[in-house]
Parts: structure tokens; C-alpha cells; sequence
């Protein structure tokens, strides 16, 4: 999958994604509120592109959605400061940062490793890109998730834990970044459960809506 931004294209390379982000979605799952960015990364295997079908893993069958803001790095280095942080960001998307609940579950509580229920294939569905300007205030960005049709997320990048600079501070000072880097920025509260049949809609009025049908097993 490349990233098409324009004119110009990125190939993507770490997809570093950030866990319990929001208050209410770590009180939902009964996490704690974490003291630094809750980090762990998905192969850039898992992408599926827009329009492409959904397919539920095997290995699982809580199949759950979680809808975050995507932001794509177009800068090489590390930041440490807020109007550093700025620099690095290139654009801006919407994807799902799909997880076996169930498989999870089971890892967390033998204190596992998360890949199993977080990095399979098809486990990252993404949108296009818009480029970002300094226009946009990314503490003051809305998105939605309705499953078939119905509204299951409302999200609000003013509620995050660590906002999207502190985050690519926190993530440069253990990883230098690279252009093609996307950070998944965690999610809000109302995930749930994907069946067959469903289609998910992920929107924001400036960046877009995408969707995607899950297929049968
Ligand atoms: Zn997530």
C-alpha cells in the first residue's frame, strides 16, 4: 500500500499506535490512566486500503473496532519541543485500529505481548490523507464511527491523555522517525463489536469518511 498525499506518495514504514489515550475508553476497558504514552506497533502489513474488504481473523471472535486519528510523519529526526513536534507532521487520516477483545483479554492477563489481538493482517484499515497546515489546531479535531449507520463513536482529539505533540515527542525521544511513520493516536470511548455483513464508517468533515464491509469468516 502506498500513501498518496498529492503529489507526493509515501511508502509506509512503523506504524506506532498509542493505547488508552482517552479517560474514558481506559475506564471502559477498567485500565488504569496511563502516566506516559501506552506504545506498541503494528507491521505496515496490517494496512487495508479504502474499499477493501474487512476479514475477520481466525484465531479470534471478539473482533472489535476502535476508530483513531492518524497522523503521517514526513520529517526525519527527533522532536523536543511542541513547535518541533509541528514540523514532523505531514498529514492527517482516520483509520481503525482493529483488535481481537477476546485474544487481548487472554494476553493481558498473563502478561503477554499484544500482537497476537493487535498486528494480524487486515488489522489496520486506513484512509487518504490530507495534507496538514498550520491552520489546523490538531488539539480541536472531531471524528465519528456509525456502524451501519448508527453513531458508536464520537471522538475529540481535545480529550486525549497526551496530545498528538507530546506524542511524537515521547515516541522520537525512543525512536528517531522516518518519513512514511504513521501514529495511531488512540481512541475514544464506545468501541464495540464487528459482525459480518456490518460496514464501518469513520468520517471527519475536512479529512473525509471511508468505509469498509466485514466479510464472513
Ligand atoms: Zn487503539
Amino acid at each position: 500500500m502506498i500513501i498518496e498525499l498529492f503529489d507526493t506518495t509515501y511508502i509506509p514504514r512503523r506504524l506506532f499506535c498509542i493505547g488508552r489515550n482517552y479517560v474514558a475508553h481506559a475506564e471502559e476497558l477498567g485500565n488504569l490512566v496511563p502516566e506516559s504514552p501506552v506504545v506498541f506497533m503494528k507491521p505496515p502489513t496490517c494496512l487495508v486500503p479504502r474499499g477493501a474488504p474487512i476479514l475477520p481473523p481466525a484465531h479470534g471472535d471478539d473482533l472489535h473496532f476502535e476508530t483513531e486519528l492518524v497522523i503521517l510523519i514526513g520529517t526525519e529526526g527527533r522532536a523536543n519541543s511542541v513547535e518541533e513536534a509541528l514540523v514532523f507532521v505531514e498529514g492527517l487520516s482516520l483509520g481503525l485500529d482493529l483488535t481481537l477483545r477476546d485474544v487481548q483479554s487472554a494476553l493481558k492477563a498473563k502478561g503477554l505481548p499484544w500482537e497476537k489481538a493487535k498486528a494480524f493482517d487486515g488489522s489496520a484499515p486506513l484512509g487518504s490523507f490530507i495534507p496538514f497546515d498550520d491552520s489546523m489546531d490538531l488539539a480541536d479535531i472531531s471524528f465519528t464511527c456509525d456502524v451501519n449507520g448508527q453513531r458508536r463513536q464520537n471522538g475529540h482529539t481535545a480529550n486525549m491523555i497526551f496530545s498528538i505533540p507530546t506524542l511524537i515527542m515521547e515516541l522520537s525521544a525512543i525512536w528517531s522517525l522516518k518519513p512514511g511513520d504513521l501514529i495511531f493516536t488512540g481512541t475514544p470511548e464506545g468501541v464495540g463489536p464487528l459482525r459480518a455483513g456490518d460496514t464501518i464508517t469513520i468520517a471527519n468533515t475536512r479529512i473525509g469518511s471511508f468505509s469498509w464491509e466485514v466479510q464472513a469468516k
